[in-house]
């Protein structure tokens, strides 16, 4: 068996000690006679499951009681629309900072709601800045204020938690969520998608603070109204049972790698030695201001466009799988998570130096 390097913005890697759990659980799980796909998701079994996950995560993340923790479907893009008829609660107008393609996307989708305010933008900076906080026209009046801390196609990452008074906060953490300790309280509302950094897809995970449940405006969807979703522990309807079991071993797997202040180191120094390694380097380079590097997601571009398909072929030859930019960038891209071993950046660096050394020669 071959266990590739898979560098996929998402669905990304998991842990392989995860996939093995996964295996050795597929068709008896802990002498149920069944696996959990099977499972019904109001039996005694799936609960428990169901409940750890949650337990662990609160405990790797630091979430209080103060606040729901809901697993929900239909991944981060249709939560653009559930924040808007949840927390726009007759208010205007809601408030957004745009720093990318995913930032604009929720930014369209809230529009269809309700009034949005685009604070600040780094837009005409070609999305490769984080716009200086002292700059944001921010409404105090607000509803809420939307970020999307790290841009998963651009590699733009804040350093930073915006301060936005008593205006909820709230953030897209797709591709960042758990690479990092964080402060909760700081937040109204957090949601990811899960195939990034937390499981499989068909998973999304909302973290809310309790009073902004109950004001979703008339005309809600039951299923994307959040006071539904948390007054029934997210199973009003059938949830996606095996992605959470999942995510649940996930939790454990990063419980047991130290947690996520553990994760935030390595993840640090996988970063660090990718973006040295391209900074040492004339042949590839990074755009984005050094101090917003994501260190999720990796962009870089070689120096001479034409040899993109030549580095992606032998980049496969040795395993290191799904290296292409974003279509709507060019280039490369490593998506770096936290089920990325750091031998895994050390394999992508060796190639990378192997490839600069074969081709930079030839030009
Ligand atoms: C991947 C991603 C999304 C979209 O996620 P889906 O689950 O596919 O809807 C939204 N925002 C960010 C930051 C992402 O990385």
């Amino acid at each position: 068996m071959t266990r590739a390097y898979n560098f996929c913005a998402g669905p990304a890697t998991l842990p392989a000690e995860v996939l093995q759990q996964a295996q050795e659980e597929m068709l008896d799980w802990r002498g149920t006679g069944m696996s959990v796909m099977e499972m019904s998701h109001r039996s005694d079994e799936f609960v428990a499951i169901a409940q750890t996950a949650e337990q662990d995560l609160r405990e790797l993340a630091g979430i209080s009681d103060d606040y729901a923790v809901l697993f929900m479907q239909g991944g981060a893009s249709s939560q653009f629309a559930t924040v808007p008829l949840n927390l726009m609660r007759g208010k205007s107008p809601a408030d957004y900072v745009n720093t990318g393609i995913w930032s604009k996307k929720a930014i369209a989708e809230a529009r269809r709601f309700g009034e949005v305010n685009v604070a600040a933008s780094s837009e005409e900076q070609g999305f490769t800045t984080v716009p200086d906080q002292a700059s944001w026209k921010t409404n105090p009046e607000a509803a809420y204020l939307h970020y999307t801390p790290n841009e998963t196609i651009g590699g733009l990452e804040y350093d930073f938690i915006p301060d936005s008074g008593d205006v909820p906060l709230v953030a897209d953490m797709s591709s960042s969520m758990l690479s990092r300790p964080l402060d909760i309280s700081k937040f109204g509302l957090i949601y990811a998608g899960a195939q990034k950094n937390i499981g499989p897809s068909g998973l999304v995970v909302v973290i809310i603070r309790k009073d902004l449940l109950g004001h979703a405006q008339s005309g809600t969807p039951t299923m994307l109204d959040y006071k539904v979703i948390a007054d029934n522990d997210s199973m009003y309807n059938t949830p996606a049972t095996y992605s959470w079991y999942l995510a649940g071993l996930v939790f454990k797997w990063l419980k047991a790698q130290g947690g996520v202040a553990a994760m935030g180191e390595i993840n640090k120094r996988k970063a660090d030695k990718l973006y040295g390694y391209i900074d040492n380097s004339d042949f590839y380079a990074n755009p984005i201001e050094p101090r917003f590097r994501s260190w999720m997601n990796v962009p870089f571009t070689l120096a001479d466009d034409s040899l993109n398909s030549a580095f992606l072929k032998g980049a496969e030859e040795r395993f290191l799988l799904n290296l292409k930019g974003h279509r709507t960038v060019g280039g490369m891209r490593a998506s770096i998570y936290n089920a990325m071993p750091e031998a895994g950046v050390d394999a992508l660096i060796d190639y990378m130096k192997a490839f600069e050394k074969e081709r930079a020669g030839h030009e």
